[in-house]
């Protein structure tokens, strides 16, 4: 694996000092971005969502909007070829990064070695699908990442669920991702995703960016979401439960809460029964309703 000669001008990462370094620090662009994958024979694929920043000042926004703690360790997902990774090593203590493709994942400490030597040691590679990753060297405090979109939502709910630890975050994402992610009952956009994320954070929409930021660049603009962890709703269902009337209720949109709930309730005069006791009105649809009232429905049920 190579590590950029200092030498090589100046789309060249500075030369390592083992020094901290203070002030402003390079960030990758195009230049540097399309050198990386060529050392290492990438061909972005779609398949994993591979558009790589090539654009430092998306970069500050990204970190700028996540307001970390200098004392805060980071979980990246997707690091790539490092664009966001060096941008949050400068303003986190730690970063642990979760890439799927062998290849990125195996580069990844070389070019940070490269552009922040001094930093080396506060990286973690983990080679991983974040859909399924369940441990990791370090409690993460913050989520931060430029996210494979066609994974987005899954990524996002399955990293809320294993690591407690995750306070907040900000995560770019497909821009209708993020108005669903966002999303507040009775909109348009309100969905599985906006209810299931409500249940473990508050969700708000941080920005829109544009495709030339990429490498490649996407087809549709990608949206920024931050989020603050909350304690979930108190009640004696469980989150399966409460999870699974919000599958059901979503699962036919158009219908009435009556009739969308007849199969998970175990029959329409059942499901009536249990929105009665949940004080939901059975003509209303899911799209109306919040976590709070969801998890009422779910209880009704559990407690029958
Ligand atoms: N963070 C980099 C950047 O901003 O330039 C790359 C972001 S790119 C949109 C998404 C990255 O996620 C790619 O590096 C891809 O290989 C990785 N990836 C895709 N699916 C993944 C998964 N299930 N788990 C972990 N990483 C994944």
């Amino acid at each position: 694996m190579s590590v950029p000669d200092p030498q090589r001008g100046p789309s060249s990462p500075p030369q390592p000092t083992g020094e901290s370094a203070p002030g402003p620090q390079p960030l990758l662009g195009a230049t540097e971005i399309r050198r990386l994958a060529n050392e290492i024979g990438v061909r972005p694929t779609k398949t994993l969502g591979q558009n790589f920043v090539i654009d430092g000042n998306t970069i500050r926004r990204i970190v700028a909007a996540a307001r970390l703690d200098p004392s805060e360790t980071v979980l990246e997902v997707g690091p790539g070829l490092g664009s966001l990774t060096l941008g949050l090593l400068d303003a986190a203590a730690r970063v642990v990064a979760v890439e799927i493709d062998p290849v990125l994942a195996g580069k990844l400490p070389a070019t940070v070695r490269a552009f922040r030597p001094h930093l080396a040691d506060s990286l973690d590679v983990v080679l991983s699908d974040a859909m399924r990753v369940t441990e990791l060297p370090a409690e993460p405090t913050a989520l931060v990442a430029n996210l494979p979109y066609n994974v987005a939502v899954p990524v996002v709910l399955h990293l809320l669920e294993h690591f407690p630890s995750l306070q907040h975050g900000l995560v770019m994402v497909q821009d209708e991702v993020a108005d669903r992610l966002a999303a507040a009952p009775g909109s348009k956009t309100y969905g599985v995703p906006s209810v299931k994320a409500a249940w473990y954070s508050s969700m708000r929409k941080a920005g829109v960016i544009g495709m030339n930021v990429f490498w490649p660049a996407p087809k549709i603009s990608s949206g920024l979401v931050s989020f603050t962890r909350r304690e979930p709703p108190q009640t004696s269902a469980s989150r399966e439960q409460v999870f699974a009337v919000i599958d059901a209720a979503f699962a036919q949109r158009r219908k009435t809460l009556r009739a969308a709930l007849a199969g998970w309730a175990g029959g329409a005069v059942e499901a009536e029964r249990y929105l009665a006791t949940a004080g939901v009105d059975p003509r209303a649809r899911g799209e109306v309703l919040d976590i709070i009232a969801f998890t009422r429905i779910a209880e009704a049920k559990a407690l029958s």
